[in-house]
């Protein structure tokens, strides 16, 4: 168990936190800022490929005493964390929730790829074992009011339409943050017939992908990290709302919020929107 700063005596125990991808270019960003605050202690880095290795020696930190192991299971039932931050891949972040779920340990995901009924399944093992979880599509606050404001935008501008853009190693297409961002402008958006009827691809895919009765469209190209614009159209207008994250250091706040609440939960909270005070 490692931090880097020496903890007041009259402040709470730091919460004991265990990264799966550590070693991947979000989970390294996680266990940085874990070992830089005095409100958590971090207690063990998951990665297959650097197992037994000293976590901040391999991250550029220098040696922390933290090793990583190639076993969530193990990690899992002997470091004995509080709550388990997954940074993997779509394959493997259904498996590692359950696991930390019916270990008992509060997962919060940022892997993105869950689909729907993976999210139901997910929340139903959550209350069972009555242990909290956050999973969020994207901890950056300034995308999550982007999403936040698109909603509010649908009311009145139904016509719309998502181009996200990432980094050219993203596995999934669309975006967890743009299929949350299309449930949100769904829940408020009259259904509306958009584009012309007799509209044809001349060209497969041309138009995107279809949900909601709209469009959203992915680009990935390297020197990307994750962007998003929303752009309604109206009579002799568009309205854009554009996010940008320049650096992975914008989803710290979020993830470290989501460590936070996830103590207080019982039950499993999908998006940090509702994490956020009004
Ligand atoms: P990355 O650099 O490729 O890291 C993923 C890590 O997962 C790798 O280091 C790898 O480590 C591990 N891994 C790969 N396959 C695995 C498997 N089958 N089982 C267990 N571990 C496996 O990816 P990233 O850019 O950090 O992104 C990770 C995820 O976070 C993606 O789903 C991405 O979309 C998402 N993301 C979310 C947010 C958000 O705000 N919610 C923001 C950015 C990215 P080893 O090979 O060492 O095991």
């Amino acid at each position: 168990m490692f931090r880097l700063h020496s903890r007041n005596a009259s402040t709470v125990k730091p919460i004991r936190v265990a990264v799966a991808g550590a070693n991947g270019r979000m989970g390294r960003e996680v266990v940085k800022m874990l070992v830089e605050d005095e409100a958590f202690s971090f207690v063990r880095g998951v990665s297959r490929s650097q197992a037994g290795n000293d976590v901040g020696e391999t991250i550029g930190l220098g040696p922390i005493g933290v090793t990583f192991s190639d076993s969530l299971e193990t990690a899992l039932l002997e470091d004995r964390p509080d709550v388990l931050v997954d940074f993997t891949v779509p394959e493997a972040v259904k498996r590692h929730t359950e696991m930390a779920l019916e270990l008992g340990v509060r997962p919060v995901v940022g892997t993105t790829g869950l689909t729907e009924q993976d999210l139901t399944e997910l929340a139903r093992l959550s209350e069972e074992h009555r242990v909290g979880a956050v999973i969020a599509p994207n901890f950056a606050l300034g995308a999550v009011l982007m999403m936040m404001f698109a909603a509010r935008a649908a009311k009145y501008f139904p016509h719309v339409e998502i181009i996200e853009m990432h980094h050219d190693q993203k596995l999934d297409a669309p975006s967890g943050t743009a299929l949350k961002t299309a449930e949100m402008i769904a829940q408020n958006r009259d259904e509306v017939q958009q584009g012309h009827p007799g509209e044809k691809e001349t060209l497969e895919g041309a138009r995107g992908g279809y949900r909601y009765g709209f469009r959203i469209h992915s680009i990935r190209l390297p020197g990307l990290v994750a962007h998003q614009e929303v752009i309604f159209g109206g009579p002799g207008q568009t309205f854009t709302l554009r996010h940008d994250s320049i650096h992975r250091e914008s989803f710290m706040p979020g993830v470290k919020l989501a460590i936070q609440k996830v103590m207080e939960l019982d039950h499993l909270v999908y998006g940090l929107e509702h994490l956020l005070k009004e």
